[in-house]
């Protein structure tokens, strides 16, 4: 097979389609899937990947798609980034594993060093780094109840926090995180969020429903955390109303709850800022984050006020692949791009192009009742324009069409008819184009 992929910053079109969609290599691995892999393993996607380069996919067959999805918001830093290959491959020939634990190494520490200097608030930080999104929302539960001596923990509608029991517990969805699973956990609240497209309510409304929803069924005094994404992501990019977010910062710290924002989807330079709680004018006392820091390796971490996450007893917080050095040092690879090539200043440039072409496209077609989000976490949400009803057959339509001819798009929202954008960063306006221009057609031929 021929490698093509379009050098970063070249205007030639990048979309190639040499097979039918999946190609008989994707159908070949397919089967064997089937045979092998467990069927609660979802496949969005019937193709199956052999390469990639910043923005850009190819398939097994030869099929080069426009990544819109990013390894769900992973590869802000975009696929193969050089500096990130170097890193890894560096640290991967001076020492993959000893437990931190048990005999430390520096880029552990260098990892909690830049998460301390760029969440948000300048008061004292400190971390924890565990392998995934799930696993940082549970440490953090763990941390706050601790610090607290309080059990109860609030979340909010249309939430996701990942597929653990603990976690699973604490989305919005019952299906498909927690049909047939249970029993979930307890000790679980969840309270209305705010969501101005479908409540219509301002910023301190929104908040007031949340926090009398949670004082009248729970009682303050009783929750140690309140998990918040500052824009919901499985939920559907749902941005909140201005002042909710700092309401409900207030709420918590009048009544002694830990703020916990869950940036696993939302950081990491994605909309613009290091984590989206800066849009809002927050300082939470927790920030969860994963996906978008280790540029593809695994890790996650929870970071936060120092005497907060003190509060565990030495041993309590940890495991045996928490902070790996190899994954650790490509979180340092991930700042260092994000500083040296501006990242902040792309995310923000993808929001510039990208939202005047969707907003253009509502015009067109009514089926698409809001267009929403901060940088290069934005999306388009499908509405019955007669009824108002959520239109998920044209979401899935339209995501069907696009990967036809050559684009990867990922739906979201409750109903599931939300499409969400989460490019590398490093996609160039042509790209965006090319994307929006195939998401036209399929509106147009449906
Ligand atoms: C993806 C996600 C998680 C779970 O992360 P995993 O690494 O998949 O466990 C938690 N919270 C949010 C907001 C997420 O988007």
């Amino acid at each position: 097979m021929t490698d093509t992929l379009a050098p970063r910053g070249t205007q030639s079109s990048s979309r190639r389609i040499v097979t039918e969609i999946p190609g008989p290599e994707s159908q070949k691995l397919h089967a064997r899937r089937v045979a092998t892999v467990s069927a609660g393993v979802s496949a969005t996607f019937p193709i199956y990947v052999d390469h990639a380069h910043d923005a850009l996919v190819v398939d097994v067959d030869g099929n080069q798609f426009i990544d819109f999805t990013g390894g769900i918001g992973v590869m802000t830093v975009g696929h193969t980034n050089e500096a990130l290959v170097q890193a890894v491959t560096e640290q991967v020939s001076k020492v993959t594993h000893t437990l931190f634990a048990v005999a430390g190494y520096e880029p552990y520490i260098a990892v909690c060093e830049l998460l301390a200097k760029h969440t948000p608030g300048t008061f004292a930080k400190k971390s924890v780094l565990v392998n995934s999104g799930a696993e940082a929302v549970e440490n953090a539960v763990k941390i706050a109840r601790k610090h607290t001596g309080r059990t109860e923990i609030a979340v909010l509608y249309h939430g996701y926090h990942g597929r653990t029991n603990l976690t699973a517990s604490m989305n919005y969805n019952m299906h498909p995180y927690g049909t047939g699973f249970g029993p979930l956990a307890g000790s679980v609240h969840h309270a209305p969020n705010s969501s101005p497209f479908h409540d219509g309510l301002t910023g301190a409304q929104a908040a007031e429903r949340t926090i009398t929803h949670l004082e009248k069924r729970v009682g303050a005094s009783q929750i140690a955390c309140l998990f918040v994404e500052p824009i919901q992501g499985e939920g559907g990019f749902i941005v909140p109303a201005e002042g909710y977010l700092g309401a409900l910062v207030d709420w918590c710290r009048a009544n002694g709850i830990v703020y916990v924002s869950d940036e696993v989807q939302s950081g990491m330079a994605r909309t613009g800022a290091y984590f989206a709680s800066e849009h809002f004018g927050i300082e939470p006392d927790l920030v969860t984050s994963a996906k978008g820091i280790g540029g593809g390796m695994p890790i996650a971490a929870v970071t936060g006020r120092a005497e907060i996450m003190d509060a565990s007893h030495p041993g309590g917080l940890g495991g045996t692949f928490g902070g790996n050095p190899v994954s650790s040092a490509a979180v340092v690879a991930v700042f260092n791009e994000v500083e040296k090539r501006n990242l902040l200043g792309e995310a923000k440039r993808v929001g510039a192009t990208l939202m005047p072409l969707l907003l253009d496209l509502q015009k067109k077609h009514p089926v698409i009742g809001d267009v929403r989000g901060i940088g290069a976490m934005l999306a388009l949400e499908f509405v019955d324009p007669a009824t108002g009803k959520p239109a998920a057959d044209v979401t899935k339509a339209v995501q069907t069409h696009a990967l036809h001819k050559g684009v990867l798009i990922l739906t979201a929202g409750t109903f599931g008819n939300v499409l969400r954008f989460l490019p590398p960063v490093v996609i160039t306006d042509d790209q965006l184009r090319e994307a929006v221009a195939v998401m036209d057609d399929a509106l147009s031929s449906l």
